[in-house]
């Protein structure tokens, strides 16, 4: 895949994860660390498809920090855009996966270290390389890593990169739903691709519809493509001349974390590798098909990071 760059800006983490549903981390019989944090999860997923990324943010100067910019490493993401925090720690989730499946977390952010990167501390010549410029908003909640996800947007922008966007709502980290609508509209029309899940169109929309009308009432004059994933139903995309549905894989899924960080890495390597997608809908159908096989397969997998295809993965399930 082309030698372009896709720059993912935002949070890495550690989720530790009880080995069974249904009881607290505490009462669990044992745990996984499980590395993740939404936009390198994209950093990840587009390098294993062959992409060129790499990942701004901060990490803890400890073991969790430097394990994290390891896996970075290990995975072909250039780490120049990481810088380590020498007092605060690397941040951490704790989960507790429910009886019916879905996932709780608690956050250690007192502050974490990603939490305390500031405009300065950015490698300004690194976000100028990117063709595309890739972040999450959890960085918004707090400054000073909101000023320096501020900052990057705006030197990305001027430097000629294409903005991409997905709320990651993760409600616990916001002081209030109220907040949290907020400062992700703040950013909105900033973007030219923004993917959201259906459970973030009801959200951000304040209507339980899932339809053309709620996801185009979210429309703004800067968005190039806005994407709406549907979890095993595929996606629904929107630009300013069509609009349609691309169905998703039957697979057997395990654990959907990490689904829709997949799904966004392969949507940019993609994009990054001919632009025309954005206005050609046949073509954009076919990525789309491929950036929903690499969500399905994701979820066949314990984890994230583990899970993210190669494309040879992807290539097989098409063969299926
Ligand atoms: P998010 O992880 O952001 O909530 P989704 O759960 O909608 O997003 O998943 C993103 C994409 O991953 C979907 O559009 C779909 O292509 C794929 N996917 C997710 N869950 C499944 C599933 N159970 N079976 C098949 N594909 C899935």
């Amino acid at each position: 895949m082309g030698g372009d760059s896709i720059v993912c800006f935002g949070e890495m983490l550690i989720d530790f994860v009880p080995t069974v549903s249904g009881v607290s981390l505490a009462e669990a019989p044992g745990f996984l660390k499980a590395p993740g944090g939404a936009p390198a999860n994209v950093a990840i997923a587009a390098a294993r498809l062959g992409g060129k990324t790499a990942f701004v943010g901060k990490l803890g100067d400890d073991e969790f920090g430097h394990m994290l910019a390891g896996i970075l490493k290990a995975n072909g993401v250039s780490g120049d855009g990481i810088t380590f925090d020498k007092g605060a720690r690397t941040a951490l989730a704790f989960v507790t996966l429910r009886a019916d499946g879905e996932r709780e977390f608690m956050f250690y952010r007192n502050p974490s270290a990603d939490m305390l990167l500031t405009p300065e501390e950015l490698n300004l010549d690194l976000i100028r390389s990117a063709k595309v410029f890739h972040y999450g908003s959890i960085s918004l909640i707090v400054e000073p890593c909101r000023a320096a996800h501020l900052k990057a947007m705006e030197v990305a922008k001027q430097a000629g990169a294409l903005l991409s966007y997905d709320p990651n709502l993760r409600l616990p980290l916001w002081p209030s739903a109220e907040e949290a609508r907020k400062q992700i509209m703040s950013i909105w029309d900033k973007a030219e691709v923004i993917k959201v899940s259906d459970n973030e169109l009801e959200f951000l929309t304040g209507s339980n519809k899932i339809d053309d009308e709620s996801a185009l009432s979210l429309w703004h004059n800067n968005l190039k493509l806005l994407l709406v994933t549907l979890g095993e139903k595929g996606c629904r995309y929107y630009t300013k001349n069509f609009h349609g549905t691309v169905d998703g894989f039957h697979v057997k899924a395990v654990d959907t974390t990490g689904a829709g960080d997949s799904f966004v890495g392969a949507l940019l390597c993609k994009i990054v590798d001919d632009w025309s997608v954005l206005e050609d809908e046949a073509k954009l159908k076919e990525v789309l098909k491929f950036a929903n096989a690499c969500g399905a397969i994701t979820t066949t997998k314990k984890g994230a990071i583990p899970a993210l295809p190669t494309q040879a993965e992807v290539l097989s399930l098409f063969k299926e």
